[in-house]
Order: C-alpha cells, then sequence, then structure tokens
C-alpha cells in the first residue's frame, strides 16, 4: 500500500533539537532569552526590514500591528476577499471594519485595480495578503496608500521568503506580518512576528505585546496592553527553521515546476500563477479545476488514494460574520474551484508523480 501525502508536515531536521535542548539544559524557557532576540533580529534582517517584535502566533501579530497604528472602531481597513479568515478577525478585534477587494484572476491576489473605490474618509490602513506564496503587485498598492494617506500592512503569512521585483514579501508595508504555525514554510509550531523599519513603531509593539509596561518603571502601565510573548523555546525551533529556509524554499520551488511540467497538458488543470516580476514560494502548490464539482471530486479520488489535499478558504464575503450579498465574481470562481495540493519540503519526486498520475488518470 502507498504510504498517506500530507498537505504538510514541519520538517525538523536542523538544529531544531539541539537549540531546544539548550533552553532545557540552561532554564531559559519562557519569553527571555538569547533565541527570542537572535530570532527577532535574524527574521526581520532575513525580510528586509530593521526591527523584529515575535508575538504567540500569525492572527495576534496582525492585531498588534493595527493597534500600534491605533487602528480602532470607526475605522476601515481594505483586505482581500479570499484569505484565510485571520486577516478579517484581526481587523475586526479593534473594532475597526474589513472592507473586502475582489480578486486578480491573474495573481489570486488583491486586486489594485479595485482598491480605489473601496477607500472612504474612514479608510486608514490597506492589508495586502501574499496568497499561497505569490506576492501581491506592492507598486500600485503602495502608490495607493502614499496618495490616500493610508497604512500598508503586509499579512505575509503565507510568504515567507517570497519577492515581487527582486524585493522580499514583508520589506513594503509599514508593518508586516508573519506566521510561524505548524504548516507555514518556517514553524515555531505556534508564532508569529511583526516586522518594521520604524524604531518608534517597533517600541510600541514591543510594549504593547508585554503589559504595556513602561520601560522606565517596573509595573508602571500607561496602556492596556497584552501578553503575546513567543517564548524562547519556539525562537530557538524557529532559529534553526531559519538555517533552512533557503533549502525548504528552493525544494518547494522545484517540486512546483515539477508538478507543473506533469500537470500543463491535462484537460481542465490549471497551473498557480508566477507572474514575471514575482518569485513564489509555493506555501501551497494550488491548481484549479473547472467547476466546484470537479474540485470536490478531484478532492475524493485523491483521498482514497491516500493523498491528502485542502479546498481554497470561502470568501470573506460569504462568511456569515461578513456576509454581504453582492458577489465577488472572481474571488467567488477561485473559490470554488481552487485546491491545495500536498507542497511540504519533505514531499518527494515520486510523491508528485503519484500525485500527478492520479489526478491524469481521475478524469474529473
Ligand atoms: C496562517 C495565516 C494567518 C494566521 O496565522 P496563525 O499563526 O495561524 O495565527 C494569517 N493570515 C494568513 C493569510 C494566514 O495564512
Amino acid at each position: 500500500m502507498a504510504d498517506f501525502i500530507p498537505v504538510y508536515e514541519p520538517v525538523l531536521g536542523g538544529n531544531e533539537k539541539k537549540y531546544v535542548l539548550d533552553c532545557l539544559d540552561t532554564g531559559w524557557i519562557s519569553s527571555l532569552g538569547k533565541y527570542v532576540t537572535d530570532f527577532e533580529n535574524k527574521f526581520s534582517a532575513f525580510s528586509g526590514k530593521k526591527f523584529g517584535v515575535s508575538v504567540a502566533n500569525g492572527t495576534v501579530a496582525l492585531q498588534l500591528a493595527l493597534i500600534a497604528l491605533d487602528i480602532k472602531k470607526g475605522d476601515e481597513v481594505i483586505i482581500p476577499d479570499l484569505t484565510f479568515v485571520a486577516t478579517a478577525n484581526a481587523v475586526s478585534y479593534t473594532g475597526a471594519k474589513p472592507v473586502f477587494v475582489d480578486s486578480e484572476r491573474e495573481t489570486w491576489n488583491m486586486d489594485p485595480s479595485r482598491i480605489e473605490e473601496k477607500i472612504t474618509s474612514k479608510t486608514r490602513a490597506i492589508m495586502p495578503v501574499h496568497l499561497f506564496g505569490h506576492p501581491c503587485d506592492m507598486d500600485p498598492i503602495m502608490d495607493i496608500a502614499k496618495d490616500h494617506d493610508l497604512f500598508v500592512i503586509e499579512d505575509a503569512a503565507e510568504a515567507h521568503g517570497a519577492e515581487y521585483k527582486g524585493k522580499k514579501a514583508g520589506s513594503f508595508g509599514h508593518v508586516s506580518c508573519f506566521s510561524f504555525y505548524g504548516n507555514k514554510t518556517i514553524t515555531t509550531g505556534e508564532g508569529g512576528m511583526c516586522i518594521t523599519s520604524d524604531g518608534d513603531l517597533a517600541k510600541e509593539m514591543s510594549f504593547l505585546k508585554d503589559h504595556g509596561m513602561s520601560s522606565e518603571k517596573r509595573y508602571y502601565h500607561t496602556k492596556i496592553g497584552f501578553n503575546l510573548r513567543l517564548t524562547n523555546i519556539q525562537a530557538a525551533i524557529g532559529l534553526a527553521q531559519l538555517e533552512q529556509i533557503e533549502k525548504f524554499i528552493d525544494i518547494k520551488r522545484k517540486n512546483a515546476l515539477f508538478y507543473n511540467s506533469l500537470l500543463k497538458d491535462i484537460e481542465g488543470v490549471s497551473l498557480p500563477p508566477e507572474m514575471p516580476w514575482a518569485k513564489n514560494t509555493y506555501w501551497m502548490y494550488s491548481i484549479l479545476l473547472r467547476d466546484r464539482e470537479a474540485r470536490d471530486r478531484m478532492m475524493s479520488v485523491l483521498k482514497e488514494e491516500k493523498i491528502d489535499s485542502r479546498p481554497f478558504f470561502f470568501p470573506m464575503h460569504q462568511l456569515p460574520m461578513y456576509k454581504l450579498e453582492k458577489p465577488f465574481p472572481v474571488s467567488d470562481d477561485l473559490s470554488a474551484r481552487g485546491m491545495n495540493l500536498p507542497s511540504a519540503p519533505s514531499l518527494s519526486k515520486e510523491d508528485v508523480e503519484r500525485i500527478c498520475g492520479v489526478i491524469k488518470n481521475s478524469q474529473v
């Protein structure tokens, strides 16, 4: 019997164990410790910003960035309609309203040409999401933000190491947010980080994530802060993962190209985007089928063959708490037809061959 192929799994074959044992041996298991600082410094440098503020997960990274920029009730934040729900929820937690923009057919990301029509006197920020590892078209987004005096907060939770015109995803926004959940390109189990080159903003985020305590006077708190800290043990895993990130991305890109070569001539299968200006890191290798029925049937055929897959996210406007009756034609269409195939860095060439063989023979 062929082995089960998961849609994702972490690969922990580097210094993870060594660094975690160092935490245990030295007693530095909580949120102070050298791995926290080291991971913050090295990850922010890798992603093109000066400062890193580590947090407990990617969702609170988004929330912290918004709060530190004083985004609150009465404000609006523009996000893509097609994203993971955490993007919208993080905006909601602050009391602000997420405003959805339809996707762009070519990149599956927020359509820059549809942003301006959503801007009102209440709009404070644009939060582009680099979906599945393909960067957004950042030039027009940054231009619009500049013209309308808006903040840009990149949700780069799926795009560690991805590039737009040779610059890293996460290097564009006033703040950029990453997730290190177990299935992300690098992981700390649970974890996240806000990165920025604005020293005051980094300070504000560090202050807010640690109970809003004055740096001069212990137990003197000047704002209602939070406890959003990452532990030294998690950062130890993160640092070991970061040492391997180029290798992971390289494997994921090679596997994606191999998938492409085997799937390109199959009727009814569309391949994932990679624009000429983009380096897609293929967090998830994703395809589109003919319609929802074909997608659902393909997922069950793969399941019978012990191959795991995932449907695309539901667009935000289809969820009960964000319900809007008007159509978002592109995100509705992508969401109905899209699926993620196994994409872990542990995926072998033989696995990809087996998966594509099943897809080819399934005639859905
Ligand atoms: C994973 C993810 C998040 C949230 O990250 P967690 O660490 O799971 O909280 C946010 N946005 C997007 C686009 C994601 O994929």
